[in-house]
């Protein structure tokens, strides 16, 4: 198998074992010590040292992995990749089972960012997420993960004979349409507390020790390399985990230099980050600012360290449409599998600029790497990302990037087996400077 390849195939085994944020960030986590990572919790007093390996978590779901720089932190600054752990969905909400006709169980679902509605029906899908449990300490439960490796649920589309508009547009109703359909009614089960007793009897514990959970829904098939020559990548979550795994890959088989390097894994992008485990909040400024007084700095040393530094803020883009081109700026047209994307916002819904465009674009050079650029049609709006909203909280130089894909926040997305190596290549030589 090429390397590619082989890489491609990292990427969807990582996303197959990451159906939830907790599940992704946790998976993260492992790799990490297995890489010789040190662990550091938010509420100890830490010691680090030049040349360590550490990280750290917010709320199970971001995570924060360093390299401390062998030079003077203020002199050298953090090297950063950030991505984001969360993808548009469905979370299970309280008390969810509904009955049906006195036949079936349903169950109440609310709906998590912007996914696209239509691709979540007619599949094979299952839950996945946290569980918190009661323990002696009130003020901290257990928390403990789900992941039920088997399809569970369908959110049954209508017949086309019922419906015979179908195909020229559903408006489908998130509270009315969506609700993934659990099982038929039996006699002998608790119907109000189907959900409950199912993770119980999942993690071997009692129903009753289970207080409260946040359990999304996941496709339960895993993704695949596809086309004539295997060029794709046909996986759910490609944003932004293609991301967060590159810029993972990267940092592991970093061997260190003068410069901290560092990823940063948010949560909550999808509805504008602005969490406790978000972009939005000062978690990445007091992690940074931990970092240089414990190496034994102060506030001007933090400064200079900050305003010596560098952030790629890595999210997925856009690639032409092979059937929607029209949908497109006419000038700049990335496509799949010709390098990561720089996108350009002239009202700055991107970080990027002429400086910081053309840091990224020398670090593609230099890595041989090819790399595309995309701007907004002047009539649409577009998205926005981490990188603005994480300047809000420090400002420090920023690129936003991403990889070209198609069908962003469908269940199942499209992306580019080249690319996904091409960006690692890019990640790696970021972090050799
Ligand atoms: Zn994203």
């Amino acid at each position: 198998m090429s390397l590619e390849k082989q890489q491609a195939q990292e990427l969807i085994d990582f996303i197959d074992r990451s159906p939830s944020t907790y599940h992704a960030v946790n998976n993260v986590r492992e790799e990490l010590i297995e890489g010789g990572f040190q662990e550091l919790d938010l509420r100890d007093e830490w010691t680090i040292n030049k040349g360590g390996k550490y990280f750290t978590g917010k709320n199970g779901s971001a995570i924060f992995a360093f390299t401390i720089g062998e030079g003077e932190i203020e002199e050298e600054g953090f090297q950063l990749v950030c991505a984001h752990s969360d993808a548009p969905g469905f979370k299970i909400k309280p008390n969810p089972e509904i009955e049906v006709e006195g036949n079936y169980i349903k169950l109440n679902t609310e709906v998590y960012g912007a996914p696209i509605l239509s691709t979540w029906m007619d599949r094979p899908l299952s839950i996945a997420g946290r569980v918190c449990v009661q323990s002696n300490d009130p003020l901290n439960p257990e928390h403990l993960y789900v992941k039920i490796d088997r399809p569970l649920m369908v959110i049954p589309n209508l017949a086309i004979h019922l419906n015979r508009e179908v195909n020229e547009g559903v408006a489908l109703n998130k509270q009315k349409d969506m609700l993934p359909l659990l099982s038929m009614i039996t006699d002998e089960m608790e119907k109000e507390n189907c959900l409950i007793n199912l993770i119980a009897e999942e993690l071997k514990i009692n129903a009753q020790s289970i207080v409260d959970f946040d359990v999304t829904l996941f496709e339960v098939e895993k993704g695949n390399i596809f086309g004539l020559n295997e060029e794709f990548i046909s996986s759910p979550k490609l944003d932004d985990l293609a991301m967060a795994h590159a810029g993972l890959k990267a940092l592991l088989d970093s061997k260190g230099t003068k410069k901290t390097q560092m990823l940063a894994i948010f949560d909550n992008e999808e509805v504008g980050s602005v969490t406790k485990q978000g972009a939005g909040s000062p978690v990445l400024r007091h992690l940074l600012q931990r970092i240089v007084y414990k190496l034994g700095k102060n506030m001007e040393e933090f400064q200079r360290a900050i305003y010596n530094s560098f952030m790629i803020s890595a999210d997925m883009a856009h690639a032409v449409h092979p059937n929607i081109s029209e949908k497109h700026d006419p000038t700049n047209r990335p496509v799949i599998n010709k390098g990561p994307v720089i996108k350009i916002h002239a009202n700055n819904k991107y970080t990027t600029d002429g400086d910081s465009g053309t840091v990224f674009e020398t670090l593609c050079k230099n890595a041989e790497v090819p790399y595309q650029k995309f701007v907004n049609r002047s009539d649409l709006v577009g998205g926005s990302t981490l990188g603005n909203v994480s300047t809000g909280q420090v400002d420090i130089r920023t690129v936003d990037i991403g990889n070209p894909m198609f069908a962003m926040h469908s269940v199942r997305e499209t992306g580019g087996v080249k690319d996904n190596a091409y960006i690692r290549q890019v990640f790696s030589y970021f972090f050799s400077l």
